[in-house]
């Protein structure tokens, strides 16, 4: 069974190459660098970049961009089935180019940044350089954007950003942020707000506090409550025009979704080997848990949920290729993301029950697990919105029934169907 899945041979060896480097060199790492985004950490200085040496002379560097981005232009199919592989460490994308937020980032300066800002910024970012914040978020509203009101007016050539951001992922170390702040305050709700580049060392920006996810100690807190008092940018930092940021953060948030899905099959497999590992290791009444068929049963639910969530991802990833539009598939999308959290927890939750007391243990990853399905179904948008909006999109293309009775009913279903075959029925009752 495994998880086969054919591609083409070429690709194939990329893969295996991948495979066996993430297994012997990356995946230690994961045991030695909680934060691989953290520029700083002497540590990291040592380990990370050898690896990433390892990647550009493979030629694998970055394979989410485009060609004139210095990328492979791999299509989403191919990176759905290397990112697979990714997900089974957190230093690995760190590794390869394509963490997020920096890769969605990447995305917005590509695609909306003057030649300027994409020499100062994008370049130095693909390159691994430096690392990047996305500040959208506020105290007071998260899911719903209308509520932001971090403010930014243009003062002669100059914007000036007032407010405060929260859950701004790896602020900390970033060089920039991408910032959303109202300046059409009296435009129509999605036509508000605007998008900005601000160079993290610009004067007036305090991070109040460095806030840490359940279960992580406070000091690795790694998502900044971000002030910004009087903030100064030239007024070419703005990306895509007056009231588009909705639309530059909705092109941003398409490729990032996606890629945290694949990566994702990637982790719950990691659960499941060491799920089946343990059921035929552990004996309990003289046979190993692996016999019982309750256990059993927890295998056989993860696997098919795990072939089920990594065959959505895959036909998403070709239909993305397919359309190369990501309004077209954002529906898809949103079925991906919803479905995300609810795989990793479950997953990793039998996990951790097969393993028992050490399941349940700080000596195993299963706790983490289930807690970071929790974030997963927040960040990027709560798994709510995301229903919704799929459910929004399926509804559309079906009609209300158009008589009294539902077009299943099976009464006129069967006088439809008499109607339509009456002479034959005749000829039928005629013969017998
Ligand atoms: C690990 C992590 C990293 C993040 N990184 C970033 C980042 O880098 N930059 C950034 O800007 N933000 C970031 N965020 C914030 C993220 O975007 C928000 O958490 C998300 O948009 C939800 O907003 P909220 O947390 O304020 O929840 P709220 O909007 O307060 O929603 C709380 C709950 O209410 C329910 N709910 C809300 N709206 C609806 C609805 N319409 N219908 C039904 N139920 C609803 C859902 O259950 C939801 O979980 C991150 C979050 C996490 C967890």
């Amino acid at each position: 069974m495994g998880w086969d899945f054919e591609t083409d041979p070429d690709f194939q060896a990329e893969l295996d190459w991948i495979d066996w480097f993430v297994r012997a060199e990356v995946q230690p790492v994961d045991m030695l660098v909680s934060n691989a985004r953290d520029v700083r950490d002497p540590l990291r200085a040592e380990l990370i970049p050898p690896l990433q040496a390892k990647v550009r002379e493979r030629g694998l560097w970055a394979c989410h961009l485009g060609p004139e981005l210095g990328g492979l232009g791999y299509g989403q199919l191919r990176l759905a089935l290397m990112n697979e592989i990714l997900g089974r460490s957190h230093t690995a994308p760190v590794v390869f180019g394509c963490q997020s937020p920096d890769s969605g980032n990447a995305e917005i300066l590509a695609r909306f940044g003057t030649d300027v800002l994409r020499k100062r910024y994008l370049e130095p970012l693909v390159d691994g350089r430096i690392v990047s914040a996305f500040s959208m978020t506020e105290p007071q509203g998260g899911s719903d954007p209308t509520q932001f009101v971090t403010r930014a007016e243009l003062h002669g050539d100059e914007w000036v950003i007032n407010g405060e951001k929260w859950f701004s992922s790896h602020a900390r170390y970033a060089s920039f942020l991408i910032v959303l702040a109202v300046t059409e305050p009296d435009a129509g709700p999605h036509r508000r707000q605007s998008m900005f580049v601000v160079p993290a060392d610009t004067p007036g920006i305090t991070i109040v506090r460095n806030v840490a996810v359940a279960g992580q100690d406070a000091e690795s807190g790694a998502h900044a409550y971000i002030r910004y008092e009087d903030v100064r940018v030239p007024a070419d930092h703005l990306l895509g025009g007056r009231g588009q940021g909705f639309a530059v953060a909705q092109t941003r948030l398409g490729g990032g979704r996606i890629h945290h899905a694949m990566r994702t099959v990637g982790l719950v497999r990691e659960a499941f080997a060491m799920m089946c590992e343990r059921a035929l290791s552990r004996v309990t009444k003289g046979e190993p848990l692996a016999r019982k068929q309750l256990v059993q049963a927890m295998i056989a639910d993860s696997w098919i949920e795990i072939e089920q969530f990594r065959l959505l991802v895959l036909r998403t990833a070709w239909r993305i290729d397919r359309y190369n539009d990501y309004e077209r598939v954002r529906a898809d999308i949103s079925a991906v993301k919803a479905a995300m959290p609810k795989v990793l927890h479950d997953v990793a939750a039998r996990a951790l029950q097969i393993h028992g007391s050490l399941g349940v243990s700080n000596e195993m990853p299963f706790g983490a697990w289930v807690l970071e399905s929790f974030q997963m179904g927040l960040a990027d948008g709560a798994t709510e919105i995301h229903k919704t909006n799929l459910a929004r999109s399926l509804l559309a293309e079906y009609q209300p029934a158009a008589g009294l009775f539902p077009s299943g009913h099976l009464p006129a279903r069967r006088a439809a169907a008499r109607e339509q075959f009456a002479a034959r029925i005749e000829r039928a009752v005629h013969a017998g």
